[in-house]
């Protein structure tokens, strides 16, 4: 399972479209629930935009979305600018000669290859790129061989890069392609590396003043103490391509789910980073009030422009 709270996501829009529906009187323009699917692979608002989402239904004059995420449940978080990472992930195939393994100089080992290539792509972050500038290169895979005495012909690494800046983005990735191709020659691979992307999720961006807006609606809603400031997070998202794809302002925000006396244990305790993250196998939102936080929370913000 992806376990990042999606059907919490599906929730929480049908709920917010059952009232406006119920509430037609109430409210001046026209509300278009957007149900995005496949935000785990990255192309789902792709998917949607290809069918025809801009051709079929009106162009909106502004975006909004949201995601559960940890944090006391009920409370909401929100900033102007950046908001989530730009996302990237490769699949890199790395080629040597397989032999068996009493003879390795009949090799060219794709093992050692692919060691030395997983350690030198760390470097990029601690050596190539400014302290100040966020990144993250996670090898997440790394498959090659099958027998404890036979080298292998190939190895294949797959790795993700979150990044906040697209200069930065470039920047890595270049690092990424120089640095698999000067290992490979390095081991005198018989061909060069091939590198494929898999996905790539853009960097999500709140226009700051729709932010304002949101943020004030939901501080006149809210007790104080449930709308927070929130910081850019490596996560990722493909809401960013609505916005991007209609050139309208969007904003995009996240909703606590995490129940909030173990939340409060665990910060008073220091062990905030021990709660299951989305993708966890342990992550599971409580019901209340994430639920009724969500479908608040979209109301409120979308009857900032229809009220
Ligand atoms: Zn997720
Ligand atoms: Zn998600």
């Amino acid at each position: 399972m992806h376990a990042c709270g999606h059907d919490m996501h599906v929730t929480w829009l049908i709920g917010a479209a059952a009232l406006f529906a119920r509430a037609r009187n109430a409210w001046r323009g026209t509300f278009m629930p957007v149900f995005q699917p496949a935000e785990e692979t990255a192309e789902g608002a792709q998917a949607m935009i290809d069918d025809g989402l801009f051709q079929r239904f009106p162009k909106p004059t502004f975006v909004l979305g949201q995601h559960v995420m940890v944090g006391p449940s009920g409370v909401l978080s929100l900033r102007p600018g950046v908001v989530t990472s730009a996302g990237d992930s490769r699949q890199i195939r790395m080629f040597g000669r397989g032999a068996h393994g009493s003879m390795p100089q009949a090799s060219i080992d794709p093992v050692v290859m692919a060691a030395a290539t997983v350690l030198r792509l760390q470097t990029i972050v601690s050596r190539e790129v400014a302290p100040t500038d966020a990144v993250v290169v996670t090898i997440g895979a790394l498959q090659t061989g099958a027998k404890e005495n036979v080298i292998p012909d190939q190895a294949i690494i797959k790795l993700n890069v979150r990044t906040f800046d697209e200069g930065v983005r470039d920047r890595v990735l270049a690092a990424i392609t120089r640095i698999v191709h000067a290992e490979a020659a390095a081991s005198g691979a018989p061909r060069p590396p091939e590198i494929t992307p898999l996905d790539h999720y853009p960097l999500v961006k709140n226009d700051p003043e729709s932010a304002q807006r949101v943020g004030d609606a939901f501080r006149r809603y809210f007790p104080a103490g449930r709308v927070l400031a929130g910081q850019p997070t490596t996560a990722s998202e493909d809401f960013g391509s609505f916005g991007a794809e209609w050139g309208v302002p969007s904003v995009f925000w996240f909703v606590g789910g995490t129940d909030p006396a173990a939340y409060a244990a665990a910060k008073a305790a220091g062990g905030v980073a021990d709660r299951p993250t989305n993708h966890s196998p342990h992550f599971a939102p409580v019901v209340r009030p994430t639920r009724e936080a969500g479908v608040e929370a979209l109301v409120v913000a979308a009857q900032a422009w229809l009220s």
